[in-house]
């Protein structure tokens, strides 16, 4: 039986990405804050720790597939702890699970998003403090700032964290890639919807399609990258936001 590892795996897209899996007959090693699995904050070192051992236990050292879609919304207060959930808890998983992944020719699918690109500046302190892995600096550089101001920034850094290993994961077989989804309907996104200030700038976001994403709807290009059909995508940021990208960046790819 393969194993696909979710981290995320109690809400939205990723419990959407579990039942799909778990439907095709793999066996689900679920991450999550509860109820998963493996219960683990991935904010925290420890969290992570404990997520990577576990998941390494569980599955023999053998990881077919992962998925990480764990995440918070631009629309909380602490900055940081966006940043440390998004960045962090996904990189270092990441990078503790890639023998796992080499071992049995796996494929990895990361969450990013298309407010990657949405006034993020890609030569800021905080993604270059990202970037090198240092997370006291880029705690430091990120202080006190509100999560909507951090949320692009961590996905921006994540998509690059992935082009920047896409060469040598290629080479030690391990299909890499990431999605950038536009707005999805899930706790998260009525999170950021419903919020007093954050939703104002939600509902200013163009949608060419005139509608947010189901869950599903981003589970299924997901379940699509990592088949066998997508074998020969490594390092590709997917877009999957009903033209959001495309009508604020026409002529950027
Ligand atoms: P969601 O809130 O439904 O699910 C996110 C999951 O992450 C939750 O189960 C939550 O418990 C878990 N999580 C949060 N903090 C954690 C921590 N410290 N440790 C372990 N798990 C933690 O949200 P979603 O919309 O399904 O988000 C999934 C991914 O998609 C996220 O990375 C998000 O940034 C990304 N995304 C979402 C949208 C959207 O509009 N919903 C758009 C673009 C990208």
């Amino acid at each position: 039986m393969k194993t696909a590892v979710i981290t995320g795996a109690a809400s939205g897209i990723g419990a959407c990405v579990k039942t799909r899996m778990k439907a095709q007959g793999y066996k689900i090693i679920g991450i999550d804050l509860q109820g998963e699995t493996i219960n683990a904050d991935l904010s925290t070192d420890d969290g992570r720790r404990t997520a990577i051992t576990h998941a390494l236990d569980l599955s023999d050292g053998k990881i077919d597939r992962l998925i990480l879609a764990a995440g918070l919304g631009g629309h909380l207060d602490n900055g940081q702890l966006v940043a440390k959930v998004n960045y962090f808890g996904a990189v270092t998983l990441l990078d503790g699970l890639k023998d796992a992944l080499a071992a049995v020719q796996g494929r990895v699918v990361v969450i990013s998003s298309n407010s990657a690109q949405m006034r993020t500046d890609p030569d800021s302190d905080i993604v270059r403090a990202l970037l090198d892995g240092n997370e006291d600096e880029a705690m430091q550089h990120i202080g006190e700032s509100h999560g909507a101001l951090i949320y692009g920034l961590s996905k921006h850094a994540i998509a690059r964290a992935v082009r920047r290993r896409a060469a040598d994961w290629g080479q030690a077989n391990i299909t890499l890639n990431a999605i950038a989804p536009g707005m999805t309907e899930t706790p998260m996104f009525r999170g950021a919807a419903d919020h007093p200030v954050i939703g104002k700038s939600v509902d200013a976001i163009p949608i060419p399609k005139t509608r947010v994403a189901s869950p599903e709807e981003i589970a299924g290009v997901i379940e699509f990258m990592l088949s066998d059909a997508a074998d020969y995508m490594q390092g590709s940021i997917i877009y999957v936001d009903g033209g959001t990208d495309a009508q604020l960046r026409p002529d950027a790819f």
